[in-house]
């Protein structure tokens, strides 16, 4: 038998969130963004729930190229843009979609000997320093890409580094449009957290990656409640052992948590070689039997101890969820003092993760 751990990919709900998406920008078409092998949710697995979309964007040369032989005919994006020449060549193979963002892009496509031209989305760099062209240098490398015989397509492209927070997206939206003044071509602009809450942004394409995993741009649950999202993994393990723990005694490595009285304190088959973070401190929501308790004691390895005083019939066998349909993974992350993004993303290789 292996391990009781394991990770449930909910089609239903891609499909109900890549909805949730297209209801907040009923205009656009949609990129769903897939990049990190589907935010760890396994690029296969996701691919049926999401089907639905215009274009998927994603990083990852192989990725890409995997999509296409699960049958999707549709847009590709490369985000980040291309490397090396080489790279040039794939592109073109599976008539891929890229951005480009720097001269070094644009001087490698001037070279390329293609089959047809590439579809480009130019980016620019509207104030997150990151990557693109300044709006002062966009013009003018827009009228390269336009004079280069191996571009077809131009899409104005940037990206927000404030969309969820309370900056918020004006400051570089005016950058944008000083840069892009004139110009003409679709627009993509807009991530999960301005698809959902800056309809100014949204333009042709949006480009949604968190919320069709059904957590919150902003790391924070309460902010996607009421809208519809569902959560689109569950990890779940099984308690494999229970200890009575006498007052005064402690629990894991570094003896971090003292029993302040008689207790007793489930094991579940799960550690941070699974992926589930070691810093998650003691109070990090764990669900077991159905009930809402806390971790207590330092996550090991292979794995991770509960209080089980809310639960007091739970034992061994009793179901565990870490995260997932009945508890968000913006609670976890929250306490982790991280974001859903980073803990869906960790899951680790040996975890089983299986479709419904
Ligand atoms: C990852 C990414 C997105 C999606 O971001 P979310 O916050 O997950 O919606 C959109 N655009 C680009 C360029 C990205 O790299």
């Amino acid at each position: 038998m292996p391990r009781p751990l394991s990770a449930t990919i909910h089609t239903a709900a891609l499909a109900n969130n890549l909805a949730v998406a297209r209801k907040h920008a009923p205009k656009s078409k949609i990129w769903a963004v897939v990049k990190a092998n589907a935010y760890g949710h396994g690029l296969a697995r996701a691919f049926p729930g999401l089907r639905a979309t215009d274009g998927f964007g994603l990083l990852d040369l192989e990725e890409a190229a995997k999509l296409r032989e699960l049958g999707w005919a549709g847009p590709i994006l490369l985000l980040e843009g291309f490397f090396r020449p080489t790279d040039i060549d794939v592109i073109d193979r599976y008539s891929l979609t890229t951005a480009v963002h720097c001269d070094e892009q644009l001087r490698m496509l001037e070279m390329a000997r293609l089959s047809k031209p590439v579809n480009i989305q130019l980016k620019m760099n509207s104030g997150m320093n990151r990557l693109g062209y300044t709006p002062e240098r966009y013009r003018a490398a827009w009228e390269r890409a336009r004079a280069c015989q191996g571009v077809g397509q131009i899409t104005l492209m940037t990206h927000f580094s404030d969309a969820d927070s309370e900056r918020g997206i004006a400051y570089q939206l005016e950058s944008f449009e000083r840069g892009a003044e004139g110009i003409a071509g679709a627009r993509s602009l807009a991530n999960s957290a301005a698809t959902l809450w800056h309809p100014a942004a949204h333009f042709d394409w949006v480009r949604p990656g968190i919320i069709l995993y059904g957590a919150s741009p902003s790391g924070v649950t309460a902010d996607i409640a009421g809208i519809g999202l569902r959560p689109a993994m569950t990890l779940s393990s099984e308690l494999i052992a229970v200890q009575s723990v006498d007052k005064g005694h402690t629990i894991g490595y570094g003896s971090t948590y003292t029993a302040g009285k008689q207790m007793k304190i489930g094991v579940v088959a799960c550690g941070y070689a699974d992926g589930y973070s070691r810093i998650a401190p003691e109070g990090t929501p764990v669900i077991v039997d159905g009930i809402r308790t806390k971790l207590v004691g330092r996550v090991s390895m292979d794995m991770l101890t509960v209080d089980l005083t809310p639960c007091p019939t739970a034992g061994v066998g009793s179901r565990v969820e870490l995260w997932g349909a009945n508890l968000p993974i913006d609670d976890v992350a929250q306490a982790c003092g991280t974001i859903g993004y980073e803990l869906m993303c960790a899951v680790a290789q040996r975890v089983p993760v299986r479709a419904e």
